[in-house]
C-alpha cells in the first residue's frame, strides 16, 4: 500500500488522501492497517496505516524533540500566529475537498453541515487562536502588594508535547479545536484521530508541510483506542492530553493519565441533555430548535438534546407539531444529496446501538411516534421521536448519540429542574419560555455546562465549551483554552539583599 491515494467522492472532487502517520513532517508506513469505510454504501473507501505502540513512541519522541528545539520555540508569539493563521488559510480555500472528504467517511450532510458547519468553524478557530498567539502573557505583582523588598511575576509556559485524542462526529472540527489553542500557546502535539473515521484529519499533515511548520511540531497518528490511543494517554514524555470522546473513555485516559506522569488532563465526554419547553414559549420556534437540538449531525452530537421535557397544557399541541416538522424537514439521503439533513449513521456499530436502544424503547413502553431504519445498504434510519416516556426508562437515561428523541410531560418548574438534573451527565441544557425572570432562574439551576436559552445547541468558537459532572472536566474553546495548554511560573524576586 502506498502511502497516498487519489480518492474521487461521491460529489466529484478527487482529492489526494494521506494514508501514512504523519511524524517529524513526513509521512510513515507501519505494519497495519485500519479500513476507512463509507456509511452510505457500507463499503470501503481506503485504508490507513494504523500506529503501533512503537510508532506511537516515534510521534511522541519528535514531539519532543521539537519542543526542544529553537526553530519553534525561539519563535515570538507573532511569528507562531503567522504559522497558524496560514493554516486557517489553507483550511479556508480547501474547504470543499475537506468538507466532501469529511461526509464520505463521516456521511454527515455535505452542503448544511460539513461545509457551512464543521469547515467554517474548522477555520475560524484556526484564525481566532492565530490572534491569540502574541497576546498570552503574564501578570507583574509589584510593590503596591508585596512591598517594596519584593516583587514578583508570572510567566505563563506551554506545557510540552501535548496529545489530542478525537472522536468520529467532527472529525476535522474536533482536531481544530485542540491543535490551534496548542500550538497558540507553543505546544508540540501529538493528535490521534478516530478508528472510525481518520480520513479528514490527516489532511493537516499537508496543510501543515504546506504552511511550513518546523518539524515534529505537529504529529498525527490513526490508530485504535485500546492501544494507540491508550498508549499516548499513558505515556511518561506526554505532558497533557486533551480528549473528546465517551465517559467511559475518558475515565480510562484519566486513569492512564494518573497511573504515568500525572499528566495533565482535559475531558469532553458524553451527554443526556435535556430540553425544557415551557407553555408560554414560541411554540413553532421551539419546534424548530428542538428539531436542530436532537437531530443535527444524525444526533450523534455530544451536547444533542435527547430528553424533551415538555409542559403538560401544551404536551399534545407540541407533539403534533413536532412529529409534522420533523417528518417535512427530514431530509434522509446520501450525504451529497441537495437539501440532505439526515445522512447515514457513522458505522454498522452505531446502527445497531441504535436499533438495539429503539427495541428497548418500545419493550419498556415508550410510544413510538415515527421512526424507522431504511432497508438496503448503508447505515440509515428516519428520525425516531418517543413519546409519554418515563424517567426510568433506558431511552431516558443512557446516550444513544443518534436520532433518537424521549419526549416527556412536566407539570411545574421545580419539578422539571429536578428530573432535568437527575443524570449522571451534565454537558448541555436548552430551555424555552417567553419569561426572561423564569428563564435565568432555571437555567441557574440547571446543572450544565452549557445552557441554550431560547435555542438549542448553539455553540459558539469565542464562548467556553465543556461539561460538569460525568460530562467532563475543562473548557474548550474562547479565551478558556488557552489556560488548558499553559502553566503559569510564579517567579519571586528578593529585593531585600544589599546592593
Ligand atoms: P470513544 O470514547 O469511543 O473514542 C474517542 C477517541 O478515544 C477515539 O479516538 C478512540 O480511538 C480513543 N480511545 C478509545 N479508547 C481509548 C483508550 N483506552 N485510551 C485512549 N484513547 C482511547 O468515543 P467515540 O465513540 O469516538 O465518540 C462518541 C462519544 O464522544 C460520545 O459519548 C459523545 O458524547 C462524545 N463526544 C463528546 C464531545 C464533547 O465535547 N463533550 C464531543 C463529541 C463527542
Amino acid at each position: 500500500m502506498s502511502l497516498f491515494e487519489k480518492i474521487t467522492t461521491p460529489n466529484g472532487k478527487t482529492i489526494e488522501q494521506p494514508l501514512g502517520l504523519f511524524i517529524n513532517n513526513e509521512w510513515v508506513k507501519t505494519d497495519s492497517t485500519i479500513d476507512a469505510i463509507d456509511p452510505s454504501t457500507g463499503k470501503k473507501i481506503t485504508a490507513v496505516y494504523a500506529a503501533s505502540e512503537k510508532d506511537v513512541d516515534a510521534a511522541v519522541a519528535a514531539a519532543v524533540e521539537a519542543f526542544e528545539n529553537e526553530s519553534w520555540t525561539g519563535l515570538t508569539g507573532s511569528q507562531r500566529g503567522d504559522y497558524i493563521y496560514k493554516i486557517a488559510e489553507i483550511i479556508k480555500r480547501d474547504a470543499e475537498l475537506l468538507a466532501s472528504i469529511e461526509s464520505y467517511d463521516n456521511g454527515k450532510p455535505y452542503e448544511a453541515e460539513a461545509l457551512a458547519g464543521d469547515l467554517v468553524e474548522a477555520y475560524e478557530v484556526f484564525k481566532y487562536y492565530a490572534g491569540f498567539a502574541d497576546k498570552i502573557h503574564g501578570q507583574f505583582i509589584g510593590a503596591e502588594v508585596l512591598g517594596k523588598d519584593k516583587m514578583c511575576f508570572t510567566d505563563p509556559t506551554p506545557l510540552g508535547a501535548v496529545a489530542s485524542i478525537i472522536p468520529w462526529n467532527f472529525p476535522f472540527m474536533m482536531m481544530a479545536w485542540k491543535i490551534a489553542p496548542a500550538l497558540a500557546t507553543g505546544n508540540t502535539v501529538v493528535l490521534k484521530t478516530s478508528e472510525i473515521t481518520p480520513l479528514s484529519a490527516l489532511h493537516l499533515g499537508k496543510i501543515v508541510l504546506e504552511a511550513g511548520l518546523p518539524k515534529g511540531v505537529v504529529n498525527i497518528v490513526s490508530g485504535y483506542g485500546k492501544d494507540a490511543g491508550n498508549h499516548l494517554a499513558s505515556h511518561p514524555d506526554i505532558n497533557k492530553v486533551a480528549f473528546t470522546g465517551s465517559t467511559a473513555t475518558g475515565q480510562k485516559i484519566m486513569e492512564a493519565a494518573a497511573k504515568s506522569n500525572l499528566k495533565n488532563v482535559t475531558l469532553e465526554c458524553g451527554g443526556k441533555s435535556p430540553y425544557i419547553v415551557f407553555a408560554d414559549s414560541d411554540l413553532d420556534k421551539a419546534v424548530e430548535w428542538g428539531f436542530s437540538g436532537i437531530f443535527y449531525n444524525k444526533g450523534e452530537v455530544c451536547t444533542s438534546t435527547s430528553r424533551f421535557f415538555i409542559e403538560e397544557s401544551i404536551y399534545d399541541e407540541f407533539l403534533e407539531k413536532f412529529v409534522k416538522f420533523t417528518k417535512e424537514n427530514a431530509k434522509v439521503s446520501q450525504p451529497f444529496e441537495k437539501g440532505c439533513t439526515i445522512g447515514p449513521l457513522v458505522s454498522s456499530l452505531q446502527y445497531e446501538k441504535v436499533k438495539k436502544y429503539v427495541e428497548i424503547g418500545q419493550k419498556e413502553g415508550a410510544k413510538l411516534l415515527t421512526g424507522k431504519f431504511h432497508e438496503g445498504e448503508g447505515y440509515f434510519c428516519d428520525p425516531f421521536i418517543f413519546a409519554d416516556c418515563t424517567d426510568d426508562m433506558t431511552i431516558c437515561k443512557e446516550e444513544i448519540f443518534g436520532p433518537v428523541v424521549a419526549i416527556t410531560k412536566f407539570k411545574d418548574t421545580a419539578e422539571v429542574i429536578k428530573r432535568a438534573n437527575n443524570t449522571t451527565y451534565g454537558l448541555a441544557a436548552a430551555l424555552f419560555t417567553n419569561n426572561i425572570t423564569k428563564a435565568h432562574k432555571v437555567a441557574n439551576k440547571l446543572q450544565a455546562g452549557m445552557v441554550f436559552i431560547n435555542s438549542n445547541g448553539d455553540s459558539d468558537i469565542h464562548v467556553p465549551f465543556g461539561g460538569v459532572k460525568m460530562s467532563g472536566i475543562g473548557r474548550e474553546l474562547g479565551t478558556y483554552a488557552l489556560d488548558l495548554y499553559t502553566t503559569h511560573k510564579a517567579v519571586h524576586v528578593n529585593l531585600a539583599l544589599e546592593d
